[in-house]
């Protein structure tokens, strides 16, 4: 059986993250993910933009929230062609990295291979075999058949802690009252003419004539959300949505066909709206719809809303969490609530130690949070450094916190 220092289960950007933190703190590690290509949601799933790099306002210069693996990535797609500044949503004061996946699946791949992380794609994680409260080796359905791999330390990036159940920590679906962020599915829109502005007031009017007798009626009926794709002219479109309440195969089945019926349906409400639109087309539903939430394991320590509200920073923080409280338990129209204090709270280090398994280690979406604080710490800006912190405290399980809270720095993670 193939031995490891640090194996990392799901390569979204808390898992890329995690697995480029121990590497470099020189552990031998293996990045697991179930897809032929990494990103998590932004690849499989056509989620927009990073938010959460970078705290929210700040006048000319953003001030950045994470570092670390993220500085490295932005700086491969930069060489890649893709222009990683941040720009900034003046009606709000966030600040967005728009994104190409192409340019981002090879520099996630460019990141990893330059920092000896060794990678095993196509491999779903579907079994764990434990001993006294440790996880001793986990059992990968490979493309070959089921293969079992061994580390010290396992960090839990499935997004979904997939790692974490099948190691049976207790966890909370949802909000814990039956309540699931929902669904979405961003689809890419091609044909438009370069620089083409949407005419949001026709739109609008057209989307509440569909939604009068449209077999899929949206609730975003004043257009949605739409972000530019870089060194291109499609665009990103965030219009479909589907209500979350059990998170099973079943229900994503029926999500899945929503979202493509209703796709073309909204495909060709812009097209008859807006002129600049006549030759749209419908270029991709995604791998996958969005799925925002499902299970929270149980972890050492829960960070809660009023961590946030409060912009709480302490003596066990080892990363930051900047973006607002995203909730969107009103299908189709967030609301935003603001990270009080300086503009960043603490991640502590028992938000990312699963209760229970004593060598597992959560990042990204899965780490200890209440429904509040969850709203916020699953962006990818903040997965970004919940994962890198993940990964050297996994590397490194003995540190007391003083010098884990070094060695994070000294390897560019923002605390
Ligand atoms: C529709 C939608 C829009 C969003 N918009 C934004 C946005 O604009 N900006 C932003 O920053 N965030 C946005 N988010 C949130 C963000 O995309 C996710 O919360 C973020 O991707 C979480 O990162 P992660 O690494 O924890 O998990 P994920 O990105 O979900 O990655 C998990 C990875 O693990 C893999 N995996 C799962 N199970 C296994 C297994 N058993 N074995 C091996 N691999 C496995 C998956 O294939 C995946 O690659 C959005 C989310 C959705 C759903």
């Amino acid at each position: 059986m193939d031995h490891y220092d640090v194996i990392v289960a799901g390569g979204g950007t808390g898992g890329f993250s995690a697995a480029i933190g121990a590497a470099k703190s020189g552990a031998r590690t293996l990045l697991v993910e179930k897809y032929g290509f990494l990103g998590g949601a932004a690849t499989n799933a056509n989620v927009l933009a990073f938010c959460g790099l970078y705290q929210r306002g700040g006048g000319e210069d953003p001030i950045p929230a994470s570092g670390g693996a993220s500085d490295l990535l932005l700086d491969r797609m930069r060489d890649l062609g893709v222009d990683p500044t941040p720009r900034q949503n003046v009606r709000t004061g966030h600040w967005l990295v728009d994104l190409e996946p192409e340019c981002l699946k090879r520099a996630l791949d460019m990141c990893l291979e330059a920092t000896g992380v060794e990678t095993l794609l196509h491999a779903k994680v579907v079994g764990t075999h434990m001993s006294d409260g440790r996880l001793t080796s986990a059992t990968l359905h490979a493309h070959e058949g089921n293969l079992d791999v061994e580390a010290a330390a396992y960090v839990d990036a499935t997004g979904d802690a997939h790692l974490a159940m099948l190691a049976g920590v207790p966890y909370r679906a949802g909000d814990g009252a039956g309540g699931f962020q929902p669904y979405s599915s961003p689809i890419r829109v091609g044909g438009l003419a370069p620089g083409t502005r949407i005419d949001r007031d026709r739109l609008s009017q057209a989307l509440r004539e569909y939604n009068e007798t449209g077999p899929f009626p949206t609730t975003r009926n004043t257009g949605g959300f739409f972000a530019p794709i870089p060194n291109s002219s499609d665009i990103w479109w965030m219009i479909i949505d589907h209500p979350a309440r059990t998170a099973t195969s079943a229900e994503l089945t029926e999500a899945e066909h929503y979202a493509r019926a209703a796709a073309r349906d909204y495909v060709d409400v812009l097209r008859q709206s807006q002129p600049a639109c006549a030759n749209a087309f419908l270029v991709q539903t995604g791998p996958q719809v969005g799925i925002r939430e499902s299970r929270h394991v149980e972890a050492e320590t829960t960070m809660t809303g009023d961590d946030l509200l409060r912009g709480r920073q302490r003596s066990d923080g080892v990363a930051r969490a900047a973006w607002p409280m995203e909730d969107h338990s009103r299908i189709g129209h967030p609301v935003f609530t603001p990270v009080g204090g300086d503009g960043f709270a603490h991640i502590p280090l028992g938000s990312l130690r699963a209760r229970g398994v004593s060598n597992l280690y959560l990042a990204g979406r899965t780490i200890g949070a209440d429904p509040m604080a969850y709203a916020s710490i699953r962006v990818m800006g903040t997965a970004f450094a919940s994962g890198f912190a993940a990964g050297i405290a996994a590397a490194h399980p003995a540190a007391d916190i003083e010098s884990l809270k070094t060695k994070i720095n000294e390897l560019g993670g923002l605390i």
